[in-house]
This record gives C-alpha cells, sequence and structure tokens, in this order.
C-alpha cells in the first residue's frame, strides 16, 4: 500500500482543515437568561432517580481526581472529576433534590457565563473516557453526568464551536468532513484501480454492511483497503452504501440525544433495507457506543449483529478462518477506551497480535484501566493543545515504559491524537492500525475473492 500517503503526512495536509472548523460553526445567538433556562431544563430533565442518587452518595473520596488524565498531569483541582458536576448538582439541589425550598433560598441559579466557563470542563478537559466511573467506589456514573453537562451546553449554544461545525454539518448534510458519496465513489474507484481489490458499493442485498469514516476517506484511505482486502480474503457477502456510509456520529459527539439518534436511525435504516445480519464498524471508537446499544433508544431489537473491526477480526481469528504471516515484533496496544472499557473488547485485538507472532508489552495501566488517547469525545478537534500535549507526555511515557518497538490502536481519533503527539514530542515510535496490519499480513496478497 505504498503509494498512498502515510497516516503522518495525510494528518499534516488535513491539518489546514481542521484549523477552519470555527469559522464554519453555525452562530448561537440567544439572549444570557435563554441559554441558561435551555441548560436547566436539559438538566432538570435528565435528573432522574438514578443520578439523584448518585449525587447524593458522593462520599468526597478523591479517587475519581487520580483517575483522571487531565488531573494526573495538571494536578489542578478544577480538573477534578467530581468538580465537573458542580452545575448540576446546583441545578440539582434547587429544582429536584428533597430540600429544594431550602437550597433556593441561598443559592443562585445557573447562568450563562458559568455555562461558558464550564465548557472547558465538560469538554476541553473531558473527553467522556469513563475512567472515573470504573474508579469510583461509590460506583457513580460520572461520566454518564458529564454527558449530561455537555448536552446542557449544547442546549445552551455553547458548545465547541469545532465540533458544533461538524455536527451541523452531518445533521443538515450526512457527510462529515466533507466526505460526500460522490468522495467516497472517487476514492473507492482509486483503490480499485491503484489496488487491484474489488470493494461493493451499493449492492442490494448483502449479509454484512460495513461503515467507513469521513476520516478514512478523506485521510486514510489505506483503513478501507485494508478493511476491504480482509473482508475479501474471508470470502464475505459484504457492501458499502452510498445512502449509509458513514460511522461517525457527532450527535454522540455533542452529546445531542435527537441528533444522535436520527444519525444512528439511518444507518439502521440502510442495514434493514439490504437485509443486513451483521453491522460492521470500521476503526472509529466512538461509533461502538452510538450503535451498538441503539436498540436501548428505539425499545426494539434490532434485526443484525453491530460489531467492531477489531472483535470480528479476533473472532475469526480465534474461530481459525483468519490466519496470519507471523513476523514476531514487540508491539504495545492501546486500547480506545468506547471500545475497550465500554465495550469489553480487550482479548480479540490481542488475538489478532498474537497471530502475527508479535510479542505483547502492556502499559502500566491497560485493558479496563487503559489511559485515554487524550483526545477522545471529540477532543482532537479542539484548540487546546497545551492542556492535551500534557497527556500525550503521559501517554508517551507509558509506551516507553514498555519498551514496545510500535504502538497498534484500533481507533481513527486515537491514531490521530497519537501521531500529534509524535510530531510534538518528536517521536519515532509507529502508530499503526489493527486491521492495516491484519490486511498486510494476510498469508497470500493474491488470495483475496470476489465478495457474495
Ligand atoms: S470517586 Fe466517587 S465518591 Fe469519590 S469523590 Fe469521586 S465521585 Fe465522589
Ligand atoms: S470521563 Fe475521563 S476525562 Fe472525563 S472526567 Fe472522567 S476520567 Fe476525566
Amino acid at each position: 500500500m505504498s503509494e498512498f500517503p502515510t497516516f503522518e503526512q495525510a494528518m499534516q495536509q488535513m491539518q489546514g482543515m481542521l484549523e477552519k472548523l470555527p469559522e464554519m460553526a453555525p452562530p448561537m445567538q440567544m439572549p444570557p437568561q435563554q441559554r441558561a433556562d435551555r441548560a436547566t431544563a436539559v438538566m432538570v430533565q435528565n435528573l432522574d432517580a438514578r443520578f439523584g442518587t448518585y449525587l447524593e452518595s458522593c462520599i468526597h473520596c478523591g479517587h475519581c481526581a487520580e483517575a483522571c488524565h487531565f488531573f494526573q498531569v495538571t494536578g489542578d483541582p478544577k480538573y477534578t472529576p467530581v468538580h465537573k458536576l458542580d452545575l448540576l448538582r446546583r441545578t440539582y439541589r434547587r429544582e429536584s433534590g428533597p430540600f429544594r425550598w431550602l437550597y433556593r433560598l441561598f443559592s443562585q441559579p445557573i447562568t450563562a457565563e458559568e455555562l461558558a466557563d464550564w465548557k472547558e470542563l465538560a469538554f476541553d478537559s473531558c473527553t467522556m473516557c469513563g475512567r472515573c466511573t470504573l474508579i469510583c467506589p461509590m460506583g457513580i456514573d460520572i461520566a454518564a453526568m458529564v454527558h449530561v453537562v455537555r448536552e446542557s451546553i449544547s442546549a445552551a449554544g455553547l458548545a465547541p464551536p469545532e465540533i458544533r461545525a461538524v455536527e451541523a454539518e452531518q445533521a443538515t448534510q450526512d457527510t462529515v468532513f466533507g466526505a460526500s458519496p460522490e468522495k467516497l465513489k472517487e476514492v473507492i474507484g482509486m483503490l480499485e484501480q491503484q489496488a487491484g481489490i474489488e470493494i461493493p458499493l451499493d449492492r442490494e442485498q448483502a449479509e454484512m454492511l460495513v461503515l467507513t469514516s469521513g476520516l478514512d476517506i478523506m485521510m486514510n484511505p489505506r483503513g478501507l483497503l485494508a478493511t476491504a482486502k480482509v473482508l475479501n480474503h474471508l470470502g464475505a457477502d459484504w457492501t458499502l452504501r452510498s445512502d449509509g456510509y458513514e460511522s461517525i456520529n457527532f450527535g454522540a459527539q455533542v452529546c445531542d440525544k435527537e441528533i444522535h439518534k436520527d444519525i444512528a436511525r439511518r444507518r439502521i435504516d440502510t442495514a434493514k433495507k439490504i437485509g443486513a445480519k451483521t453491522l460492521l464498524l470500521c476503526e472509529c471508537g466512538h461509533t461502538y457506543p452510538a450503535l451498538r446499544w441503539a436498540e436501548g433508544i428505539y425499545q426494539e431489537p434490532l434485526p443484525f449483529e453491530v460489531i467492531y473491526i477489531s472483535d470480528y477480526l479476533g473472532k475469526q481469528v480465534q474461530a481459525g478462518r483468519l490466519k496470519l504471516r507471523r513476523d514476531g515484533r514487540s508491539v504495545t496496544f492501546h486500547d480506545p477506551c468506547k471500545t475497550g472499557r465500554v465495550g469489553g473488547i480487550f482479548d480479540q485485538p490481542r488475538a489478532v497480535l498474537e497471530a502475527m507472532g508479535d510479542e505483547v508489552c502492556e502499559t502500566p495501566d491497560h485493558k479496563m484501566t487503559n489511559f485515554c488517547c487524550g483526545g477522545g469525545g471529540g477532543g482532537f478537534l479542539l484548540n487546546n493543545l497545551p492542556l492535551r500535549s500534557k497527556v500525550y507526555q503521559m501517554k508517551m511515557q507509558q509506551f516507553d515504559a514498555t519498551g514496545a518497538d510500535t504502538v497498534v490502536t484500533a481507533c481513527g481519533s486515537c491514531r490521530l491524537n497519537f501521531a500529534t503527539a509524535k510530531m510534538m514530542l518528536e517521536s519515532e515510535r509507529p502508530i499503526e492500525s489493527l486491521v492495516e496490519l491484519a490486511a498486510d499480513h494476510l498469508p497470500d496478497d493474491e488470495g483475496w475473492r470476489r465478495p457474495g
């Protein structure tokens, strides 16, 4: 696949586009009181018995602070996860708590200025990684409550403009980063011509619907090519559809339930239309929870299985259907938060690495306690490099501690973050993609079969 730019080269090309995002965000003018009212309404709507119990049961032990990479690298108390919930806690006490009549006497309602200040705490310094939730001894789902804070800031029109720009593009045009159906067709044509790989598009019926991403289409077609190579090699009956190919869901990123649901619904409709039994998600971590539990959103069972690419590859290896060339390197695997801590997909990617004869050297914190790449939850789009660079440093130190030659992950956003970190910290260690490695280790490059 050497005719395509490397991930780092493509990322540099894309940097200019990312820098223009703030000016592409739709204007969100509204009076300050309206912003505060909207945010309060969202919080009150979400404050059910579960969240009320959570907010009442914090024992202020501080364990969540130690769990959060932003607190760990700065030591600044404002980055304590439990502090990020202060606006929600105040609203709970004033509007829903058992002593609300008392709290209203000596507390103030939240203001637009506070919401604007909280943007940094809920977006720039929270990647929705869920590590604090895992660590809390009281079982408080802190990340779920930061999600509500994000949702309320979004309702007030104060979400970061970078994220709002992409969310608006996806809500109105169903594209991300300009990756239109025409662009998809162009990329597929280029891949088929240059690599001689058939990529089935718009088949009317197929066992498997594959979702790719704007990141892969616009900057890393290697990811799509690698997926196609592996699926064809396995003889899978699959297709991409130009009416439903995007796995990224910015409704989920910005925590706008309606947009999240609307985008997920479009993908589900496409999979249903072609009679798919499997919806395969490409390397884009947050897409997994955005679709994997969609039946919970719709209160109806989905007629297909939703499976993430690293899970799929691992299961093919474990079943003996996917055999890979062995070259025995020393690697470390970075578990994307959404597929690992949230989805429990740990053994499958490691099975793929072991099938290539690799020695997997784990970071000091790995699997369930792995630290986020530093740019999850849409953070990789934000102009907050000074803060993120501190997290990068910590991650790079953890990679150094393994002594591994290379880092492998299964998420385009994590790779994007690490590529930025590599440039900033002048690190030489490669950051590789699991599916691309699997494709490069197929026993016989010519051995792929025609899909279907
Ligand atoms: S870890 Fe849980 S109980 Fe302890 S301070 Fe954080 S939220 Fe409260
Ligand atoms: S979800 Fe992750 S980034 Fe957000 S507060 Fe918790 S530990 Fe920190």
